[in-house]
C-alpha cells in the first residue's frame, strides 16, 4: 500500500488564521489570502480565530464574514489566550480535510496555499516550511537554529524551521491533536509526533510591514518552555544523570584520597578539604538523583494527564463489518 493510498482525497481545504491586533494587515491578508484559495481545485473555508483584538480586528473580520460569497467564519475569542490557542479553537471549527494554518501579518504569503495542498497530496501528512532568508530580527534567528537543532536532536526528525507557522496538516492529524487534553502546546511539534510523512517546503518570508511582533521576551520564553515540556520530559531524567555522575565523581575522589594516603604515602591527601569535598559530592549527587527520580514520576503523571492518544487508526478495512468498526473508532 503506497502513502497515497492511505491519504484520503483532499476535498476541502480549511485555512486556519489566528488574528491579534492585526487591524492593518486584515483587508490585505483577506483579500490575497481568498484570491489564493480561489486557484484551488478543492473547496476551501477561510477560519480566522480572533483572539481578544482591541483594535479594529474585530469588526473586519465579522464584515468579512457577513460577506456570503468569500467562505469566510470568524471565531471571537473573549480575550487574549495565545497564538496556539486560538489556533487549537479553529481547529475545532474547520471541517476541511486539509488544514492549513498561516500568520494574519503576512510575513507567510498567502500565494504559497496552492503548493502546499499540492504538495500535501503527494501523499504527506505534514507539510512544513522552511523561510528562506526570514525577515526577523538576529536574535529571533539564532535563537531559532538553536532550539531547531536541538529538536531534531531530541526527535531524530530533521526540520530546519519549527517556528514557521505556514503548514499543511491532514485531517488525522488535525483530529489526533484535538484529542490531547494539555494545556500548554506547540502545534508543530505535536502533530509531529502523529505523523508518518512530514516534508518541508521552502517559502518566502517577508519582513512585518504593519504593527509589531506580539511576542516579547517573556513570551518567546513561555513559547519554548511550551515547546520543550511538549516535546520530551528528558529534562528532567537529565537530573539523576547529572546526580549520578557527581555521586560516582564523589566516591572516586574519596578511593583516590585513600589509595594516595595509605599507598603512596602522599600527606596533603589527609587534608580535610578533600575528604569534605569527596563526602559533599556523594551526597549532593544522591540528592540530584532523588530530584530525578521523582521527576520520573512527575514525567509519567504529566503523561498521563494530557492523555495523548497512544495511537490512531487511520483506516479500517474489512469486507461486512466496516461500518461497526468505523463506530468504535470513534
Ligand atoms: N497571535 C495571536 N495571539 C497572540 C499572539 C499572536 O493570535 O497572543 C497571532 C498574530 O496575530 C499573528 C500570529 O499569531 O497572526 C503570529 O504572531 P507574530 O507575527 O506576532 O509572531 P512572530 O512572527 O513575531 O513570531
Ligand atoms: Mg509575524
Amino acid at each position: 500500500m503506497s502513502f497515497i493510498d492511505k491519504c484520503e482525497e483532499i476535498k476541502k481545504v480549511s485555512v486556519v488564521i489566528p488574528v491579534y491586533n492585526e487591524e492593518q494587515s486584515l483587508v490585505q491578508l483577506l483579500d490575497r489570502t481568498i484570491r489564493s484559495c480561489k486557484q484551488l481545485t478543492q473547496d476551501y473555508e477561510l477560519i480566522l480565530v480572533d483572539d481578544g483584538s482591541s483594535d479594529h480586528s474585530t469588526s473586519i473580520l465579522i464584515k468579512a464574514a457577513e460577506n456570503l460569497d468569500n467562505n469566510v467564519i470568524v471565531i471571537i475569542l473573549n480575550r487574549n489566550y495565545g497564538q496556539h490557542s486560538a489556533i487549537i479553537a479553529g481547529f475545532n471549527q474547520a471541517d476541511g480535510n486539509l488544514v492549513i494554518t498561516l500568520d494574519a501579518d503576512l510575513q507567510n504569503p498567502p500565494e504559497e496555499i496552492p503548493r502546499l495542498v499540492q504538495t500535501a497530496s503527494e501523499g504527506y501528512d505534514v507539510v512544513g516550511t522552511y523561510r528562506t532568508y526570514r525577515q526577523d530580527s538576529w536574535f529571533r534567528k539564532k535563537a531559532s537554529k538553536i532550539i531547531n537543532a536541538m529538536i531534531t536532536k531530541v526527535t531524530g526528525c530533521s526540520m530546519g524551521d519549527y517556528g514557521c507557522m505556514l503548514r499543511a496538516y491532514r485531517r488525522h492529524i488535525i483530529d489526533a491533536m484535538l484529542q490531547c487534553n494539555e494545556r500548554s502546546t506547540f502545534i508543530p511539534i505535536l502533530a509531529n509526533i502523529f505523523a508518518q510523512r512530514i516534508i518541508e517546503i521552502d517559502v518566502i518570508h517577508a519582513e512585518r510591514k504593519f504593527g509589531n511582533s506580539k511576542y516579547n521576551l517573556m513570551n518567546l520564553i513561555n513559547l519554548m518552555y511550551d515547546l520543550l515540556t511538549c516535546l520530551t520530559t528528558t529534562p528532567l531524567r537529565l537530573l539523576s544523570v547529572v546526580g549520578a555522575m557527581i555521586s560516582v565523581g564523589g566516591f572516586l575522589l574519596a578511593v583516590l584520597l585513600i589509595v594516595v594516603r595509605l599507598v603512596f604515602n602522599v600527606t596533603w591527601a589527609d587534608n580535610g578539604v578533600f575528604t569534605l569535598f569527596a563526602i559533599l559530592f556523594m551526597f549532593i549527587g544522591a540528592q540530584f538523583f532523588s530530584m530525578g527520580l521523582l521527576g520520573e514520576y512527575i514525567g509519567r503523571i504529566y503523561n498521563d494527564v494530557r492523555a495523548r492518544p497512544r495511537y490512531f487508526i487511520q483506516k479500517v478495512i474489512s469486507i461486512g463489518i466496516k461500518d461497526d468498526i468505523k463506530k468504535e473508532e470513534k
